[in-house]
């Protein structure tokens, strides 16, 4: 199962990833974590990264379309993947698409969740992350058992700076210049599913579930 998980931040596409990748026992890619753990090891990639991710920017394309293309090559990628939060550019997709095509790992479905921007600001604003495993939670939605700290390895949770407000309108703006190009990229391809963001988290991954056995996904 090799998938593409498209859409505005705050989707539900990391929370769907995450379900699924356990479930299918294949990895889950985020552009996103990976470039917070270059910033965490202040790698000379990470201190580049952290300039645009601070501001909202996305982080230039031959940066990320490496990064990727170094992840999707490893034996874990074999049994297939889930990418998410990349592409997020036309070159990025084409840059997708070669890399892909060279060692036989076509894309079976590109998932697209639709989100309104109300959604969108209520679940970045609440969201809260844990230092140590980059685990994700919600202050109303998917609050920790403790105030403050993480269920699983009880490190302290903080709020991402690009997930304050004004930030997370700049992302939009962002998102909605660049991912509606790949959008039609895909529907051309006839690659495209689209899944509505607002559901929860149940709701969506029961929609995905049926969607997969509908398409002889395994
Ligand atoms: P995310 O966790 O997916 O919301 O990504 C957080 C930030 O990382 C984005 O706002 C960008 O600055 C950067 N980023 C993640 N993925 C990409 C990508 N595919 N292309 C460029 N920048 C990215």
């Amino acid at each position: 199962m090799r998938l593409v998980l498209l859409g505005p931040p705050g989707a539900g596409k990391g929370t769907q990833a995450k379900v699924l990748s356990k479930e299918y026992n294949i990895p889950h890619i985020s552009t996103g974590d990976i470039l917070r753990e270059t910033v965490k090891a202040k790698t000379p990639i990470g201190l580049k990264a952290k300039v645009f991710m601070d501001k909202g920017e996305l982080v230039p394309d031959d940066v990320v379309i490496e990064m990727v293309a170094q992840r999707v090559a490893k034996p874990d990628c074999e049994k297939g993947f889930m990418l998410d939060g990349f592409p997020r550019t036309a070159a990025q997709a084409e840059a997708l698409d070669a890399t892909l095509t060279r060692l036989n790992r076509p894309i079976d479905m590109v998932l697209f969740f639709k989100t309104s921007v109300g959604t969108i600001v209520q679940r970045l604003s609440g969201r809260r992350v844990c230092r140590n495993c980059a685990e994700n939670y919600h202050v109303k939605n998917i609050p920790p058992k403790v105030d403050g700290k993480c269920d699983k390895c009880g490190s302290e949770l903080y709020q991402r700076d690009d997930d304050k407000e004004e930030t997370v309108l700049y992302r939009i703006k962002v998102y909605d210049k660049t991912v509606p190009e790949i959008v039609n990229y895909y529907e051309n391809k006839g690659a495209l599913r689209t899944i509505c963001g607002d559901f929860d988290v149940d709701e969506a991954h029961d929609y995905l579930s049926k969607l997969f056995v509908k398409e002889g996904l395994k």
